[in-house]
């Protein structure tokens, strides 16, 4: 039985001085449930020690948005895992669909990122999802395939453990629009069967999927009742502790 995994994901929002009022307010709304569902806010990386200072003894852990890959040099802008590390946190998202639309993410980047997120000890949560014009030419399926075999290319079944992916249709993502239950559900599924092909399907059953899009406490529950879909990765409502802590509710069900 996998864990539900909450995520939020607070893109460039939240001020570092409103973080420790935001984590604290989502800590208290959502206690609960402690133990119940995995409970992560990721955060602009300036938020980060804010956050996990707010986060000490709650059920809430920290993440970040984005890593680099080298553990030191010459990037100017980016952060290292270690940095992460550092700071507190826990998880980080890898190649949300905004990072590959506006920053030029790959598929190898996200695969750089992630592993060497892995190796140092973080969770990554890889995001993978398609375009409306991808659905409607037909290419669901190819789309998904391909940023999960480049995306985990080389990980081991070891990594699988530190992996969390989160399915964001990409029209789906802060545009009110949600994928319907089914519609999620055959995706998740899809990347189920991609998983088993990549690890077996021991590793595959024990990788949670989380579902990105729009994910607000009225639809969580239907979401998250699907088979294969074991988290969200929520944008605009992780904003408000009283919505985040709703689609925590729904999960902990
Ligand atoms: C996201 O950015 O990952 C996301 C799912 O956003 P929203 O919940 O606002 O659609």
């Amino acid at each position: 039985m996998r864990k539900k995994i909450i995520a939020g994901n607070w893109k460039m929002n939240i001020l570092p001085s409103e973080t420790e009022a935001l984590v604290k307010a989502v800590a208290e709304a959502t206690k609960d449930y402690a133990g119940k569902v995995d409970i992560v806010c990721c955060t602009p990386a300036i938020d980060v020690p804010a956050a996990v200072n707010a986060a000490k003894g709650t059920a809430v852990e920290i993440g970040a948005e984005n890593c680099h890959w080298k553990a030191s040099g010459a990037y100017t802008g980016e952060i290292s895992t270690g940095m992460l590390l550092d700071a507190g946190a826990k998880y980080v998202i890898i190649g949300h669909s905004e990072r590959r639309q506006y920053f030029g993410e790959t598929d190898e980047t996200v695969n750089l990122r992630s592993r060497a997120a892995i190796a140092a000890g973080l969770t990554a949560i890889v995001c993978v999802g398609e375009t409306l014009e991808e659905r409607e030419a037909g290419k669901l399926n190819e789309v998904i395939d391909r940023q999960m075999k480049l995306g985990l290319k080389d990980y081991t079944v070891a990594d699988c453990e530190k992996l969390v992916i989160a399915y964001e249709p990409v029209w789906a993502i802060g545009t009110g629009k949600t994928a319907t239950p089914d519609q999620a559900q055959e995706v998740h599924a899809l990347i189920r069967a991609i998983l088993v092909e990549l690890f077996g399907s021991e590793t595959a059953e024990t990788v949670r999927i989380q579902y990105g899009g729009s994910m607000k406490p009225s639809n969580a529950a239907e979401l998250l009742a699907k088979k294969d879909i074991d988290g969200g990765l929520i944008g605009g409502a992780a904003l408000k502790a009283e919505d985040f802590a709703g689609i925590i509710a729904a999960a902990a069900q």
